[in-house]
């Protein structure tokens, strides 16, 4: 019997609390809160409605560290939930360690004026939490999250050591719209627009973004134009598997996307440094944000597959071997379960996963953990058990490129 506060109310959070809803047993007390409430309603209406399951809601704004003590204090959960913004990683964790609650998210804290994500203010807070005897988990979704337990999953089991590793992230999916973004718009707009970069011998090889391509045939979705990225994993996989000599990260865009996407860029609307606007500041991509369409809003009319997974190449019992492991997961029967797309689902299952191990003590520790340094044994079950299920395929050669 546990209680958890799960904090933000868009398309991850939908799908985590209904599967958290969906699992009673383990989820005792569910409460949802987020800055604008009637959000945490409409979640809470759509649960019970798909499961029977009540669960309650609040009011937070998550950047006020002693209001959301404050809510934790009075819900008192085992467990506290970060599906908000990368924004509000350090306020979260600072109410979790003044309130006495465990900590999870699927994404590492970004500062607002820079469109820079590492794990070092977040690894910062090890010592106060393991001093606590508090647990916080960082990277619970996809990638980071499935796509680093995968990793450790092919250490464990299929390899002795791995030499390379690709992360390939293909999203086969459709909305019909000439452009939108399948999670947070500022977000993945920042995530894109970076340089890349990659981990190779022991250092970082940075490029233009978007400037390395591969064509790549995907399981049930076909050939798609990749592209080489930055990606927040890549940081903490070299962290801790520094055996691994090159790790790069790769996401499939479509021409339209990329052809929006730079006209976006030329005329200044993904700049994320204020302007003067009719005699007052703006920030460009946050104005941009606001005439995109919300991705909670796309469950409907996404059609298509995602593939994400892992690729790594190394030594099996003296034998070069290259081994991918990946889940495909289907945007319309994500919908029918949830009410949300398959990005906001592959992010929202693992999320409850992850909660779910912790809430059992399947995983536990005292610090700040990535994903990778844990079992991944229970999660990978529990990856097949509620919607995402896995496939390992021997490759016939290391990747070509
Ligand atoms: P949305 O924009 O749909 O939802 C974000 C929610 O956070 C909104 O409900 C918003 O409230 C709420 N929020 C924002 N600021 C605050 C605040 N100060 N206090 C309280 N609530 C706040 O985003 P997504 O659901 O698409 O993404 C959620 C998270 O998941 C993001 O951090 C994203 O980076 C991460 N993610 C991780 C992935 C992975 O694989 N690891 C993949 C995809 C996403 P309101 O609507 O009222 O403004």
């Amino acid at each position: 019997m546990s209680r958890v506060l799960v904090i933000g109310a868009g398309g991850v959070s939908s799908v985590a609390v209904h599967k958290m809803a969906m699992n009673s047993d383990i989820f005792s007390h569910i409460t949802l809160a987020s800055r604008t409430r009637a959000k945490c309603e409409a979640i809470a209406d759509s649960v019970r409605q798909r499961t029977g399951v009540t669960i309650e809601t609040a009011q937070i704004d998550a950047d006020d560290v002693a209001a959301t003590t404050a809510l934790i204090r009075a819900v008192k959960p085992l467990l506290v939930v970060n599906l908000a913004l990368p924004y509000q990683d350090l306020s979260i964790m600072d109410a979790c360690l003044a309130a006495g609650a465990h900590y999870l998210d699927t994404a590492n804290y970004e500062p607002r004026d820079q469109a820079k994500f590492e794990y070092s203010w977040q690894w910062a807070y090890q010592d106060r939490f393991r001093d606590a005897g508090l647990m916080a988990l960082l990277g619970s979704g996809f990638d980071p999250g499935v796509t680093s337990v995968f990793t450790s999953y092919t250490r464990k089991h299929l390899l002795d050591r791995i030499d390379t590793l690709d992360i390939l992230d293909c999203n086969g999916g459709d909305t019909g719209l000439a452009f939108a973004t399948n999670f947070n718009p500022e977000i993945n707009l920042r995530e894109v627009t970076a340089p890349s970069r990659h981990w190779q011998d022991g250092q970082w090889i940075e490029g233009p973004a978007l400037s390395n391509r591969q064509l790549f045939d995907f399981d049930q979705v076909g050939p798609k134009n990749m592209y080489l990225m930055y990606h927040e994993e890549l940081e903490s996989l070299a962290k801790f598997y520094p055996e691994i000599r090159r790790i790069r990260f790769w996401m499939t865009f479509g021409d339209s996307y990329l052809k929006h996407l730079e006209v976006l860029q030329n005329v200044g609307l993904t700049r994320i440094d204020p302007v003067m606007f009719e005699g007052r500041e703006i920030i460009p991509l946050q104005f941009l944000q606001a005439l995109l369409p919300e991705p909670a809003s796309l469950g409907p009319l996404t059609r298509g597959k995602t593939n994400i997974g892992t690729i790594a190449t190394g030594v099996k019992d003296g034998q070069v071997k290259t081994l991918y492991v990946n889940n495909v997961c289907d945007h319309e029967a994500a919908y029918a379960e949830t009410g949300n797309q398959a990005i906001s689902y592959t992010t929202g299952v693992p999320a409850m996963i992850g909660a779910s191990l912790i809430l059992t003590g399947q995983w536990q520790g005292a610090g700040v953990f990535n994903m990778e340094q844990l079992d991944p044994d229970p999660f990978m079950d529990m990856l097949n058990r509620h919607g995402l299920p896995w496939q390992v395929r021997e490759l016939d050669s290391p990747l070509a490129f």
